[in-house]
């Protein structure tokens, strides 16, 4: 099994390290990453510029690129060039921090993934639900455990080619502490006190975006941010058709497509 290993927070970040650990255990793993952070840039890819790379040397692994690209940049280089279509599973993480509810549209980390599924190849966003630790034992873990799951019951079945999996691990001492895994959908994620008004040394005005997120209501235990508030290990199916099914009738109904007759 091939197995393509990227994420968004770069080619030195420890969850990249410990999540091509945990995979070169299940398979051949090929690590694609960006040369430097790039958390936040949502599906970007390169369009203006060149993308180079350069081949690092990373361990236990196939082979290990770093990539002046996007997370998206690199798992589209990196099945249709470097691994010549073949790929069996992305894997994108280990996130340092959180990627829950409308937040998955910002993350690189998720964006990867979903490029892996938009390539009709089953794939993974992990991410970690703090930003204070850099300890990914647990996490990495979980990502084994996972991956052996659906490797085990033919990762093609249980993960459809164009479907991706968001998860994300609460941020527990050890993995005894998890409660278990739990499906769940996207919940919300809102902030207070989203830009800090400053200025600079020459009296201009700057942004900074920053915020606390609003606490959510609980009465949802299958929304993502409960249940990693719960510690549970949450696994969340995305799709990257945006079609709002449910309201195509009601338009159809509301008389738009006769706006125009010919
Ligand atoms: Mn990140």
């Amino acid at each position: 099994m091939r197995i393509l290993v990227t994420n968004d927070d770069g080619i030195m970040a420890p969850g990249l390290r410990e999540l091509a650990r945990q995979m070169s255990r299940l398979g051949e793993v090929t690590v694609v990453a960006p040369s430097v952070e790039k958390s936040a840039i949502g599906h970007g890819i390169t369009i203006w510029d060149p993308i180079r790379l350069k081949k690092v040397a990373f361990p236990g692994v196939r082979e290990a690129f770093s990539v002046d690209g996007t997370p998206a940049d690199c798992v589209k280089l990196g099945i249709q060039e470097l691994l010549g279509g073949s790929c069996d599973l992305v894997v994108s993480g280990i996130n340092n921090g959180p990627n829950l509810g409308t937040d998955v549209l910002y993350s690189g980390t998720v964006s990867a993934a979903i490029e892996g599924a938009v390539l009709r190849i089953p794939s993974i966003a992990l991410s970690l639900a703090s930003h204070v630790t850099d300890d990914y034992t647990v996490a990495g873990k979980v990502a084994l455990v996972l991956g052996r799951a659906l490797v085990g019951k033919n990762n093609k079945e249980v993960l459809f080619p164009d479907t991706l999996l968001n998860v994300n691990i609460p941020p527990v001492g050890s993995y005894e502490e998890l409660h278990g895994f739990r499906v769940t959908r996207l919940g919300v994620r809102e902030y207070n006190n989203v830009f800090d008004k400053r200025s600079d040394p020459r009296g201009n005005v700057y942004y900074w975006l920053c915020g606390e997120v609003v606490p959510h209501g609980r009465e949802e235990p299958d929304l993502d941010v409960v249940a990693v508030e719960d510690n549970y290990v949450s696994v969340t199916p995305l799709h990257f058709d945006l079609t709002d099914y449910r309201i195509m009738q009601r338009l159809k109904d509301g008389g738009i497509e006769s706006l125009i007759t010919k």
